[in-house]
């Protein structure tokens, strides 16, 4: 089946329901269960501890708050990425009957475990192997890393094809999407527009970005995130990442894709039609609406979140984004219109850049600066290219870091 076959099956409709449960989830793995999104799905869980049971929450580093989880999730399995942590998770869970395993390949093993849900919320093209792990097992896979589609689109979407996984977005303009064409009539698609809340630094001049600190970047006005994703928002890398998502999730074009500033961040994604309709989503910004989608669908499970008020909220405005203080859209855009690696070398760059940025070494303007440097450098060595296996984008990442740590450290020749 072609790619865009692809597209066309899995990414509007889902996957089609496999029986007449499968909108009934009961028993979850969540990947990434420390973080912003495993927190949050681990809240919905929480509270509705009757309906769901927890095979196994895995993390990267953070022993205390992984131990709390699986304790407080009744979870069979915990996992660290950090081999090193082993010891220290196995005393923090001593008395429990919850397994412990850690390393990368621990993670894989974790997401292969047969389950009904799999939440993939590990952040960066680090969730690639688990996420893949987990949608070659043919259940349903909760989607949040976005990475890994940014890196491996093509690959990743034929795996969810042939192993029949049923893919929901978390990701909220995915998954505002995903509800909008569900329904609709997918050859009348005109535009598939996603709403960006522009960062903390949507109104502040170029010069004043340039001398923005972590704090200032890390203050997101909508949501709250983890770290990587608040940056990407703050230099709108983000939504350039979610464009290139979009283009694997669902049938458009890349011409078919744009985006559109809403600072309100109160509608999610416009999908306009060839007879001049509009659909579009709404919720509030909380995460846990596309979450519980994600774990309820094609049902809806009731959600804590704060009803959406229009009289209260008064006004949404919408704006367009401006590349020139914000060139991270630009970049994104062309390494999406090139194809092939380019969107893996795009994401690795902005990896390391981002990391830089959070350890104080760069500021705000390098990000995208490192990124297209990055793109250049590759191109002209040839990285840039058709990757058709699993193991062609892991190496093209792994070479896209290390010429990105070149080109930030030759920075100031930029
Ligand atoms: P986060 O930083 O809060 O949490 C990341 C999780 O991944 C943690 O559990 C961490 O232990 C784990 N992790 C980090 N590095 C890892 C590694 N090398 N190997 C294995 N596990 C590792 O991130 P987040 O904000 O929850 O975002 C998670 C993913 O969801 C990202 O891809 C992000 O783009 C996407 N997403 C997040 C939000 C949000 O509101 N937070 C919204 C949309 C999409
Ligand atoms: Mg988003």
């Amino acid at each position: 089946m072609r790619q865009a076959e692809f597209n066309e099956e899995f990414a509007v409709h889902g996957r089609r329901a496999r029986d007449a449960d499968a909108g009934d989830v009961r028993r979850l793995t969540i990947l990434g269960a420390t973080g912003s999104i495993g927190t949050s799905a681990l809240d919905l869980v929480a509270r509705n501890p009757s309906h769901f049971s927890v095979a196994a929450v895995t993390a990267q580093t953070n022993v205390a708050k992984l131990a709390e989880s699986a304790r407080a999730s009744g979870a069979e399995r915990a996992v660290i990425g950090d081999k090193a942590l082993y010891g220290e998770l196995k005393s923090a869970l001593a008395g429990t009957s919850i397994e412990v395993a850690a390393g990368e390949e621990a993670l894989v093993e974790a997401a292969e475990i047969p389950v009904d849900c799999t939440i993939a919320a590990i952040v960066g093209a680090a969730g690639l192997r688990p996420s893949l792990a987990a949608a070659r097992g043919g259940w349903r896979l909760a989607l949040a890393n976005k990475e890994c589609l940014v890196s491996a689109g093509d690959v990743f979407m034929r795996e969810v094809a042939q192993s029949a996984c049923e893919l929901v977005p978390v990701d909220s303009e995915h998954s505002a999407a995903f509800q909008v064409l569900r329904e609709a009539d997918r050859g009348a698609i005109e535009k598939l527009v996603l709403t960006a809340s522009g960062g903390p630094f949507r109104d502040w001049p170029a010069e004043k970005i340039a001398s923005a600190t972590r704090d200032q970047a890390l203050k997101h006005p909508n949501w709250s995130m983890g770290a990587k994703i608040t940056v990407d928002s703050a230099t709108m890398m983000n939504k350039g990442l979610e464009l290139i998502e979009a283009l694997h999730l669902f049938p458009v074009s890349v011409d078919q894709l744009d985006m559109v500033v809403h600072p309100q961040s109160i509608v999610h994604c416009l999908v306009s039609f060839i007879d001049g309709s509009v659909l579009a989503q709404l919720a509030d910004p909380d995460m846990r609406t596309p979450i519980a989608l994600a774990l309820s669908w094609p049902k809806r499970m009731a959600a804590p979140t704060k009803r959406l008020d229009l009289c209260e909220i008064g006004k949404l405005t919408f704006e367009p984004a401006d590349e020139l203080r914000f060139p991270a859209i630009r970049v994104a855009r062309e390494a999406m219109k090139r194809g092939g690696t380019a969107p893996a070398v795009l994401n690795a760059a902005n990896e390391v850049a981002v990391a830089a940025f959070l350890e104080g070494r760069i500021k705000v303007p390098d990000i995208p600066l490192v990124v297209e440097d990055t793109l250049e450098r590759c191109e002209g060595s040839g990285l840039i290219c058709c990757a058709e296996q699993l193991d062609d984008v892991l190496s093209c990442d792994n070479e896209a870091r290390s010429v990105a740590i070149e080109s930030l450290n030759g920075l100031s020749r930029l």
